[in-house]
């Protein structure tokens, strides 16, 4: 039995054919339409069309950074997609088609591959976290995937980690993503660099020298060479993960909390941090059994895999 998982990205919308064992069979590509909207829809429908041609789907699945409503056609809050808020992106995509998509949020997607092919494999209660340029979450519960009463469950970024906090692109303050995502490695170490360029020069010596140019990349490179800074910064988003997942662990009781994300490149650079700090900030510490911490497994086809799998369920 094989599906089709497509994976909305800011830059590119990427297809894949995907077997039981998870296994992508083919993939294709197109950019992403700046103007989203139908011209969106219309690629979605131009790569499904492709792949469709050439294997025999029994579904689609559509991974998206967007709320999706609990039947998971429609689109209920799509912040960074041009003209998509509301659409029944499933009748849309039906009628250009004739198969039958279901649609997913991103980082749903992404745990669900975890779930079912990665890091979480054969787990029945997990917390998956997407670290990137926010904070994605996803949550298994009895071997399930939990989307809450609307749909929109396990939004794990947005849960307060700071009073008062720094202000939070989803409208509140104090939010985890505000401290623990890769866009807050990337404020921390700017900020760090503007103080003090020269204690920098391992991390810009990765990149083309200026602070403009830098990426997160850079900051792991250069904590693997054993620079302290970079190895700090590092320490910092662990510190911010851990408190996030120590709230998480008190609330869920998970079994494993998978941490994803181009920042678990950096490995235990990253994740001790978090599991000190998952102990420091959680209550009856000594007393419980914690969640392990662990790095995903299936990296940036998480999203393409899981949600092709969902949409045969
Ligand atoms: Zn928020």
């Amino acid at each position: 039995m094989l599906s089709i998982g497509v994976d909305i990205g800011g830059t590119k919308v990427l297809g894949g054919v995907v077997n039981l064992a998870g296994e992508i069979l083919e993939s294709t590509r197109r950019d992403t339409p700046k103007s989203g909207g139908k011209a969106l829809t219309s690629t979605i429908s131009e790569v499904i069309l492709e792949l469709a041609g050439k294997y025999e789907v029994t579904s689609v699945g559509i991974s998206a950074a967007t709320l999706v409503s609990s039947d998971r056609q429609t689109l209920i809050g799509a912040p960074n997609i041009a003209d998509w808020d509301g659409i029944n992106l499933r009748n849309e995509l039906f009628a250009l088609t004739k198969l039958e998509c279901v649609v997913e949020n991103d980082a749903n997607s992404a745990a669900w591959g975890e779930a079912i092919h990665g890091a979480a494999k054969g787990i029945d209660h997990a917390v998956i976290l997407t670290v990137g340029t926010g904070i994605g979450g996803g949550l298994i519960v009895n071997g399930s995937l939990y989307r809450g009463a609307h749909g929109v469950a396990a939004e794990f970024g947005h849960i307060r980690a700071v009073d008062n906090g720094l202000a939070c692109g989803c409208g509140s303050h104090g939010c985890l993503e505000q401290y623990a995502s890769g866009t807050a490695l990337m404020r921390h170490t700017r900020q760090a660099l503007s103080s003090d360029i020269s204690s920098g020069s391992k991390i810009l010596s990765f990149g083309d020298g200026t602070i403009e140019g830098l990426k997160g990349e850079h900051i792991t490179f250069a904590a693997k060479a054993g620079d302290e800074l970079a190895a700090q910064l590092l320490a910092q988003t662990g510190y911010w993960l851990g408190v996030g997942a120590a709230s998480l662990a008190a609330a869920l009781d998970p079994e494993i909390i998978v941490i994803g994300g181009g920042v678990v490149d950096a490995g235990d650079l990253l994740l001790e941090p978090t599991r000190k700090s998952l102990e420091e900030n959680i209550r009856f510490a000594k007393n419980q059994k914690l969640p392990q911490v662990v790095a995903a497994k299936l990296g940036n086809d998480a999203g393409l895999v899981g949600v092709a799998d969902l949409a045969r369920r």
